[in-house]
């Protein structure tokens, strides 16, 4: 679970994303493959859209590659644009929101608002024991 978020992200953005999850992967792709697309199984670099919003298909070997894979929102069994607005607000430290807060802000399950915090907490401790460079950082982008 790497970060890959190497863009800041402006106040606009920011809530344009905590609104629908279209524009969460739309975000996603595009920052991922800000570099252009490459396969990760065979490397070709032509893709043709995939089934999932904002997924990229390999053309050659048709592996398709999700806007979320390799994120921490990969998987995520609740919407992605809620997701965002906790890792928003874990990220900025600001006002410390419990776990009960933003259940009751994101109509969630309160269990399912501390598990994802505590998953942001652990990545952002892990990026911290990371190099400047490869660091990307979720922390940067939610400031
Ligand atoms: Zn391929």
């Amino acid at each position: 679970m790497g970060a890959i978020f190497k863009k800041e992200l402006s106040e606009e953005q920011l809530n344009e994303l905590f609104h629908c999850d279209e524009k969460c992967f739309e975000f996603l792709a595009e920052v991922k493959w800000e570099h252009g697309f490459t396969c990760r199984k065979c490397g070709n670099k032509n893709f043709c859209p995939g089934k999932t919003p904002h997924s990229r298909r390999c053309t050659k070997c048709k592996t398709e590659e999700s806007a979320a894979a390799g994120t921490i929102f990969h998987n995520c069994k609740f919407p992605v644009h809620k997701a965002f607005y906790i890792a928003y607000n874990v990220c900025k430290g600001k006002e410390d929101l419990s776990s009960y807060e933003l259940a009751r802000r994101l109509s969630l399950r309160q269990m399912t608002c501390w598990n994802f915090k505590t998953k942001i907490s652990h990545a952002i401790q892990e990026m911290d024991s990371l190099s400047e460079n490869e660091r990307g950082s979720i922390q940067k982008i939610f400031k």
